[in-house]
Parts: C-alpha cells; sequence; structure tokens
C-alpha cells in the first residue's frame, strides 16, 4: 500500500520531514518547492509507515485503497511528477537541516504581531528554541487564526484541521496571545521593543486590489476578502450588502478565491451547514436566488491561477454543474490543468436537472460594472491572448462587449498588504522591505507582509523559518536581544501588562 496527497495539502512539508524514506517531493530547498502546489509521494518508493499521515496537518494523506471516488485523480496527479521530475538520484533527507541552536543564552521574549498562520507558524519556530521564555502573540481581533478562520472556505473542512497544529503550538507554557490589541494604536512599536528582545509582523495583506472600472463602487459589487470575511463570520464584515436576488452572481479573477467564492455561492446550504459558516450567511445563501455563478478570467485556461487540486475538487462538485466557456483552441494544451479543464468542457449538462451552475469563462474582462443605484450587471469584453517577448501571454481586448445582467459583482484579482504603523512599506508590492525577513535588528517580517499574497498555508513554515533564521543570526551576534540582567528589569516593568495563556 502507498499513500497518496490529496487536494487539501497545505504544502508545508511537514510529512517531507517525516518521512523515513525520502519519497516526498519537492522537498524544502528542491527545485519548484518554493512555487509547488502541493508535494507528492513516490508511490514506488513509499512503504507505507503511515509517519507522513501522522506529520499532516490537514488531513491531506490516504492511503491509495481508501481514496474516495473525487480524490481518484490524484492517485495519476501524484505519479505523473515522478515522470517527469525523478528523484531517484537524491540523498535521503539531505535537505533538512539540522535544529539550530542559538549560542547566546537568553532569555529572550518575541512579540508576534498577527495571529494567522504566518504568525503561529514564526512562534512554532521560535519555541524550539529554549533560549526563547515568551512568545506573545497580538491580534486586534479577539479569537485568532486570521485567515484560517475569516479567509479559508467553510467547506474546506480538511484545511480548518490545521488549526489542531495550532493548539499544539499554544499548549507551550512559554506561549501568549494578547488578543483585542491593535499594534500601532494600543501599543506601538517602541514599547513592544522595550519589552520584547525581537517583534515579528505577520498582519497579512488584508486589503483588495481594485479593478480601475467604473460602477465599482456601486452597491452589490463586494472585494472577495469582504464577500469571504462575510460567510466566515469576521466581526468588521457582518453588515455586508450581499445581494442574493438576482439568478446570477459574477466573479472577477481567475484565482482559489474566485473558485472559493464561486463554490459558496452555489453549494447546498444543508451541506453548509454543519460547517463552521456565519450563522446569518448561512441564512442569507438559503434564501438566495443565485443560481449562476460566471467566473471570469482575463487570460486563458493554461494561465488561470486556480491551483489542479482546487480544480479536481471543483470538478467532483455533485450538486453543481461546471460549465467552460472558451474557444476550443484554447483548451488545446497539455497541462494538466488544461486537460482537466478539457474533460469538464466534454462532460455533458442536463439543463432539465435544474442544478446551479458555475460558468468558468476565459479570455474575457470586464469593462464596466453596469447600473445606477445598484448593481445590473457586468460588461464584457472578448480578449484575444498575446504572447510577449517575454514569454508572458496577455489579454488584448477586442470590439466584441457583451453584457452579463447580474445582481452581484465580486472582484476576487488578489489580495494587497496596507502600510504598517512604524514601519517602513512598498506600495507597488504591498509589502514592507526585508532581508530574509529582517526589516531592521530587532524588528522583522513573516508571511504575506514579506513576501506578498501567495502561497498556501503551509508556505508559511518555510517562510516563517527563514525569518527565524534572521532573528537567531541578530540574537547571537547581538544586534538584538538584551542581556539577562535587562530582561530581568524590564520583566518587573511590564508585570502591569496583561498576558492571556492559550
Ligand atoms: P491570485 O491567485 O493571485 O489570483 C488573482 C487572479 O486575479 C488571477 O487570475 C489574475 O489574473 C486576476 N486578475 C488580477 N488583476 C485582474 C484584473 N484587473 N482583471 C481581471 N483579472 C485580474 O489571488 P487569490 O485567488 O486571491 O489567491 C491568493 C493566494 O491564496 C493564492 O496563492 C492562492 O493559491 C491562495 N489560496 C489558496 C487556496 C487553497 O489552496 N485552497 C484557497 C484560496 C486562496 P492574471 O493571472 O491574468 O494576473
Amino acid at each position: 500500500m502507498a499513500y497518496v496527497v490529496t487536494q487539501s495539502c497545505c504544502a508545508d512539508a511537514s510529512c517531507v520531514v517525516a518521512c523515513p524514506v525520502n519519497c516526498i517531493h519537492p522537498a524544502p530547498g528542491e527545485p519548484g518547492f518554493a512555487e509547488a502546489e502541493m508535494v507528492h509521494i513516490d508511490a514506488n518508493s513509499c512503504v507505507g509507515c503511515g509517519a507522513c499521515v501522522t506529520a499532516c496537518p490537514v488531513g491531506a494523506i490516504v492511503p491509495d485503497r481508501l481514496l474516495s471516488e473525487s480524490q481518484k485523480p490524484f492517485l495519476d496527479i501524484n505519479a505523473d511528477y515522478y515522470d517527469v521530475f525523478p528523484h531517484a538520484d537524491r540523498t535521503p533527507l539531505a535537505l533538512v537541516p539540522e535544529q539550530r541552536r542559538l549560542q547566546r543564552p537568553g532569555p529572550f521574549r518575541v512579540a508576534v504581531v498577527g495571529s494567522g498562520p504566518a504568525g503561529l507558524y514564526t512562534a512554532d519556530e521560535l519555541l524550539k528554541h529554549p533560549e526563547v521564555t515568551a512568545v506573545d502573540v497580538h491580534d486586534r481581533l479577539g479569537t485568532p487564526y486570521g485567515l484560517v478562520r475569516f479567509g479559508v472556505a467553510p467547506d474546506h473542512v480538511a484545511t480548518k484541521q490545521v488549526t489542531d497544529l495550532f493548539a499544539a503550538i499554544e499548549s507551550d507554557p512559554r506561549f501568549g496571545y494578547r488578543l483585542g490589541v491593535r499594534v500601532g494604536v494600543d501599543v506601538t512599536l517602541a514599547q513592544l521593543r522595550e519589552e520584547y528582545d525581537a517583534v515579528v509582523y505577520a498582519v497579512g495583506a488584508s486589503s483588495d486590489r481594485s479593478l480601475g472600472i467604473p460602477g465599482e463602487e456601486l452597491p452589490g459589487a463586494v472585494a472577495a476578502t469582504d464577500l469571504v470575511g462575510w460567510y466566515n463570520g469576521h466581526p468588521d464584515q457582518r453588515a455586508l450588502d450581499v445581494p442574493l436576488a438576482h439568478e446570477r452572481a459574477v466573479v472577477i479573477g481567475n484565482g482559489n478565491v474566485a473558485l472559493d467564492v464561486a463554490r459558496i455561492l452555489t453549494g447546498d446550504p444543508d451541506a453548509l451547514a454543519p460547517t463552521s459558516i456565519d450563522r446569518d450567511a448561512l441564512a442569507a445563501l438559503r434564501g438566495s436566488e443565485v443560481r449562476e455563478v460566471v467566473v471570469l478570467g482575463r487570460r486563458g485556461p493554461a494561465e488561470a491561477a486556480f491551483t489542479v487540486p482546487e480544480l479536481v475538487g471543483l470538478a467532483a462538485l455533485t450538486d453543481v454543474d461546471v460549465v467552460v466557456d472558451c474557444d476550443p483552441a484554447l483548451l488545446a494544451g497539455e497541462s494538466r490543468k488544461v486537460q482537466l479543464l478539457r474533460d469538464i468542457a466534454d462532460r455533458p449538462v442536463d439543463p432539465t436537472a435544474g442544478r446551479r451552475r458555475i460558468v468558468l469563462r476565459f479570455a474575457a474582462s470586464p469593462v464596466a460594472v453596469t447600473g445606477t443605484d445598484r448593481v445590473t450587471g457586468v460588461r464584457v469584453v472578448r480578449n484575444r491572448l498575446v504572447t510577449g517577448e517575454d514569454g508572458r501571454v496577455r489579454p488584448e481586448p477586442t470590439e466584441d462587449y457583451d453584457d452579463l445582467p447580474a445582481g452581484l459583482v465580486v472582484r476576487s484579482i488578489g489580495f494587497k498588504g496596507r502600510p504598517v504603523t512604524d514601519l517602513p512599506f512598498d506600495d507597488a508590492t504591498g509589502t514592507v522591505p526585508h532581508q530574509q525577513g529582517r526589516v531592521a535588528p530587532g524588528v522583522y517580517v513573516a508571511g504575506w507582509i514579506k513576501r506578498g499574497p501567495s502561497g498556501f498555508i503551509g508556505t508559511n513554515k518555510t517562510c516563517a523559518q527563514e525569518t527565524v533564521a534572521s532573528i537567531l543570526d541578530d540574537f547571537d551576534s547581538g544586534a538584538a536581544g538584551r542581556t539577562a540582567q535587562d530582561a530581568e528589569r524590564v520583566g518587573a516593568n511590564s508585570a502591569a501588562m496583561p498576558v492571556e495563556s492559550a
């Protein structure tokens, strides 16, 4: 028996480290790891020990014999990786570095700002060092877990299981929360630096990008970041205006978030009911008249930003019809993503079955959101795809327009970081400039505010490792971290500040 990695893979590579026979790739440091949508098990080398299953924080690894029908495509997806990228000459585990040890004795206290996956993985990496005697995770909200709580779609139940890993991190007695604290407002960086040897900002990329087209601000046109917060019960989005009285909604953008939104808007409310979905949002979805969600991708199937595992999951939906709307010439490629889209395009759809549907429309851009008082639709232009000298495929608008009536328009074109009080900021990338996570000795970044809004939950593990390595360098060199004597003084001064234990 061999194991297979399936849809909810978060790519944190815990399984890679756990595997005693080095049969899971790409490993951290190997070519392609940084961009990998998932890791893959080599069935020919897997000894079926199950160490990877225990290590995986999101329940993504399944014995081949127990794969459900919808998981079976992952057999080929895992195997194909080894066809094109054989690892026969790898030295087992050569790429997993030994646990580094601090040279200075500490004690060191670290503040982490942001309790999402980047913040929690950073805490985890720091707590591997006994010299680190306190890691206090701050968050402006009263509940932790950031995007895992408020960003991951509620029907991705396995992905949300990563909170079990977070609970294990919290169980360390050196871990504390300061929730409901706005860093930059209630407490300044200067104050944190007085109390801690290092401050790590893991505040994510909480803003959305705008399309820059007329009508974008009309009621009924919302950002995916807000809509996703709404159905996940984010306190800032309780009052979001989500009109569901029209039979069509349009989602602009072709990433995984666009697919999440399309699934939740078309999903069976009874199937969503046992999930963590917000109760008010569920009630609204129960009354929804939406029958069709059109997902608009400005480029072609081959350029879609959504990942293969998420497309496999979408294709397996049984209560929704998935339809591909594009020039058949664009479905001629041989990548797995294009093959899958071609299979979906070839599937017969029974219009009498009355199912809701998701239309994946490619090579189409919105030119205006229409309506006067509220959204009434989207004006769409067909694009031709042109390959530039740099090899990048670009959309070029034609003269071919059409109008899509709709009551809800969701722009899902990526997140953007906001400036962080007291830190430098690069407005073009929406990130804080840094060197391997170091903004300045004693001040660091991790996660999306460091590297931009891309990757998966587990990507934050390697990202946190890099930042923590910089912190350790600075502690060891003395560039950051006070002496034990200073620490005692500061400890006495800060005793009045409440630290919530997990
Ligand atoms: P994303 O992956 O960056 O996708 C953004 C999409 O918006 C792209 O298709 C992009 O098209 C399109 N776009 C950008 N500007 C546009 C414009 N002006 N007009 C039309 N389309 C435009 O962003 P995301 O979906 O927000 O996801 C963010 C990250 O979270 C990604 O790394 C994603 O994989 C991850 N995520 C993962 C999961 C999961 O694993 N289940 C779930 C949700 C999110 P171009 O390619 O043409 O620029």
